[in-house]
């Protein structure tokens, strides 16, 4: 079965969508957690990096950040987080990295 961010990416799930390409597809957060807080999903269908093959579309994820985080204007600074497995607390099982900005960001996360 499709995961939920295969249909977004498919537009069988509505999202607001500020970036794509061949490998990656961009959306902001339904529940964003700073003022610019946008998920970067590989179109491959992948669960999380415990099960990243050696190449694929996730290999894309850096470039479309620094593209983004461009366009978005985080020129002073940005987080980019991919959490893996629950106890890191992802709730979604395809892999997505998480684009943080727009405000300061405490350091250690939690
Ligand atoms: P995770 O907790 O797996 O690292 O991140 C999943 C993220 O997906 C969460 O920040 C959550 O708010 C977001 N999310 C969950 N469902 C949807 C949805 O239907 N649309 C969008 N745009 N984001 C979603």
């Amino acid at each position: 079965m499709a995961s939920l961010f295969t249909k977004i990416i498919q537009r069988e799930i509505p999202a607001d969508i500020v970036y794509e390409d061949d490998h990656v597809v961009a959306f902001r957060d339904i529940a964003p957690v700073a003022p610019v807080h946008i998920l970067i999903v590989p179109r491959e269908e992948v669960t999380g990096v415990a099960a990243l093959p050696d190449s694929g579309d996730h290999q894309h994820l850096l470039n479309a950040a620094r593209k983004i985080a461009e366009a978005e204007g985080l020129g002073d600074g940005y987080r980019l987080v991919i959490n893996q497995g629950e106890a890191a607390g992802q709730t979604v099982p395809h892999l997505h990295m998480h684009l943080l900005g727009g405000r300061d960001l405490a350091w250690p996360p939690g």
